[in-house]
């Protein structure tokens, strides 16, 4: 068989895990909590199992689900959503972003994105025959120069990929990046695809912004949504796409066949919690804020400089001070040799990178932390 994706290996996420448990080392890689979820959710789930509710979904999502998802987002943003043309539940934002990028792109199309950039955007854009062009963001605030990206749109443009809180960096949209977004699209006719799973993530007191937010963008835009970080259940693989109606159509056509309709006890009991506890979202920007300054606290006198995080869970961390290895290699010795696993930052750019910075995911129970920064605090 000649690959579609030739240059694709086995994700980086996988990779750095197995190694971990291979190691029985501390695995702050791959993007997880390692405590559990509220226990109000976790009953709801029986509940709905118990109840019998364990057959097909309809295939946009069960209704009380996608009316839940419309008050969250007119609560969060203000935006008023119609909750049956406008919202479909998916198996995770993995599954919305792809589905996203194969109703839009075309064979010749031009997709931007930014680097370092979430690892599923480019396959999904090849499989659909269009191409990735990649603007590379900096260390250490990673801001985007909009005016170098109005330079880099071509008449074959189609989409552009964005990320706010954005993974790996912590870095997270103002509001003047949000208008420079929206004249861009507006400008040049372009879709857009607005990866927000770490929406509720947000720090320092920061407002929350959104894609939702941006009239000017609303009709030409699909925003993604993940309930695994939200509600600390990744292996759930339950999110959404919200787009307007057109859109929305399109997106179904595919979401159909990929996947038809996605676990239906999950959906029941989300939907559950969100209309019980609506106060969980509210407060999980202040629980993760609380995580990274213990974490950042833990490494204050180790020889790791880390670098700024507006949100997310992930910390970045400069090592140039205690290795000259590269970051796989230093990832991989970190693993081997003291037990504590994280992702090489190198691996989300294609452009060749020698920054000497990894990720941390800092979405552990605090002696997880506390373990893991004892051994990285051994590193001189
Ligand atoms: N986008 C980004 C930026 C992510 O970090 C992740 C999860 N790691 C996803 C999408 C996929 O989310 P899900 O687990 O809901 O498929
Ligand atoms: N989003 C998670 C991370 O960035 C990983 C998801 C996955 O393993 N595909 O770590």
């Amino acid at each position: 068989l000649r690959s579609k994706l030739p240059w694709v290996g086995t994700t980086i996420f996988t990779q750095m895990s197995q190694l971990a448990a291979e190691h029985q080392a501390i695995n702050l890689s791959q993007g997880f909590p390692d405590f559990p979820a509220s226990p109000l959710l976790l009953d709801e789930l029986n509940r709905q199992v118990a109840a019998g509710n364990n057959q097909y979904a309809p295939m946009s999502g069960v209704a009380i689900l996608r009316q839940q998802i419309a008050a969250l987002t007119a609560r969060c943003y203000g935006r008023l959503v119609d909750a049956d043309t406008e919202i479909t539940v998916t198996s995770g934002a993995t599954e919305a972003l792809f589905v996203a990028i194969q109703a839009v792109v075309r064979p010749g199309d031009e997709v931007i994105v930014f680097d370092p950039a979430y690892d599923s955007y480019q396959p999904a854009v090849e499989l659909a025959g269009g191409k990735t062009i990649h603007i590379q963001l900096a260390a250490p605030e990673y801001q985007i120069d909009w005016q170098a990206v109005h330079r880099r749109v071509t008449d074959q443009t189609r989409l552009i990929i964005v990320n706010s809180p954005h993974n790996p960096t912590g870095m997270v949209f103002s509001a003047t990046d949000w208008r420079a977004l929206a004249d861009l699209v507006q400008q040049h006719g372009l879709f857009c695809i607005s990866d927000e799973v770490y929406e509720h993530m947000v720090f320092d007191g920061a407002a929350q912004l959104s894609a939702h937010q941006q009239t000017a963008l609303l009709d030409r835009t699909f925003v993604v949504s993940s309930f695994g970080k939200t509600f600390h259940v990744t292996g759930w693989k339950l999110g959404y796409c919200i787009a307007p109606a057109n859109l929305s159509l399109e997106f179904r056509k595919i979401h159909q066949y990929v996947i038809f309709s996605s676990f239906t006890p999950a959906q029941f009991a989300i939907a559950a919690v969100l209309q019980q506890r609506p106060q969980l979202i509210a407060e999980l920007a202040g629980f993760y804020q609380q995580k990274r300054d213990q974490f950042a606290r833990l490494l204050q006198s180790s020889a790791f400089k880390l670098l700024p995080c507006k949100g997310t869970y992930f910390q970045l961390a400069d090592y140039s001070a205690i290795s000259t290895l590269n970051d796989v290699e230093f990832c991989h010795w970190l693993t081997v040799e003291h037990g504590v696993a994280a992702i090489p930052l190198s691996v989300f750019s294609r452009q060749e990178q020698d920054s000497k910075i990894i990720r941390f995911c800092f979405a552990k129970q605090p002696a997880t932390l506390e373990q893991a920064a004892e051994r990285l605090c051994r590193l001189n």
